[in-house]
């Protein structure tokens, strides 16, 4: 049976790309999110302000991914202490990735712009926080991402591949660089 091909990707300016490997891509989710959160970081990287859309992402485990050049570029940004980890490209300032601040949760939600293939992603299976005219937020068939999840973290737990991501260190799983978190203030002008 021929498999499918790694799905590759690549920041804005080339310099550093990578893939997510066919299974990981099999496992994948793709989501839209609504939520402050996402379109803040998108804000903070210079990109195009995605509301009142959202912005699209590829639910996958961090141990599907690998960095084959330009890995030395790889940063991350946080939006508070204790917030997602925003990874990015420092030679281009793209979003990459969104992951928790510990490799323990293996999860990342990869940004679907800076994959190449964007057709092999399939339609969006989930949208999370979509506003409300109430103003509320609610989140729309989270089943399938649910269910995505439970997949990927029982197959990352299991093979131990959870350890082994571009993202953390595979001894300590702390971030393989330090996170920076911006200010209060920096932070206060995101939310516009
Ligand atoms: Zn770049
Ligand atoms: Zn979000």
């Amino acid at each position: 049976m021929a498999s499918e091909p790694d799905l590759t990707f690549s920041c804005a300016c080339g310099t550093l790309t990578g893939r997510i490997t066919s299974d990981g891509a099999r496992l994948g989710t793709h989501a839209e999110c609504f939520c402050h959160d996402c379109r803040a970081a998108q804000l903070y990287f210079g990109q195009p302000d995605p509301a009142p859309g959202p912005v699209e992402v590829f639910q996958i485990a961090p141990d599907e991914v690998t960095i084959d050049s330009g890995a030395e570029h790889l940063a991350a940004m946080s939006l508070s202490p204790k917030g997602m980890l925003r990874w990015y490209a420092k030679c281009c300032n793209a979003p990459l990735a969104t992951t928790p601040r510990t490799a323990r949760f293996p999860f990342a939600g990869f940004i679907a712009l800076r994959i190449a293939d964007h057709a092999r992603l399939g339609p969006i299976a989930t949208r999370g926080f979509v506003p409300r005219p109430n103003g509320k937020q609610k989140h729309e068939n989270l089943s399938p991402a649910a269910i995505g999840l439970l997949r990927r973290v029982i197959k990352s737990r299991l093979s131990g591949g959870w350890k082994n991501t571009p993202f953390f260190d595979p001894e300590s799983f702390e971030p393989v660089v330090t996170p920076m978190v911006i200010s209060k203030e920096e932070r206060a002008a995101l939310y516009p």
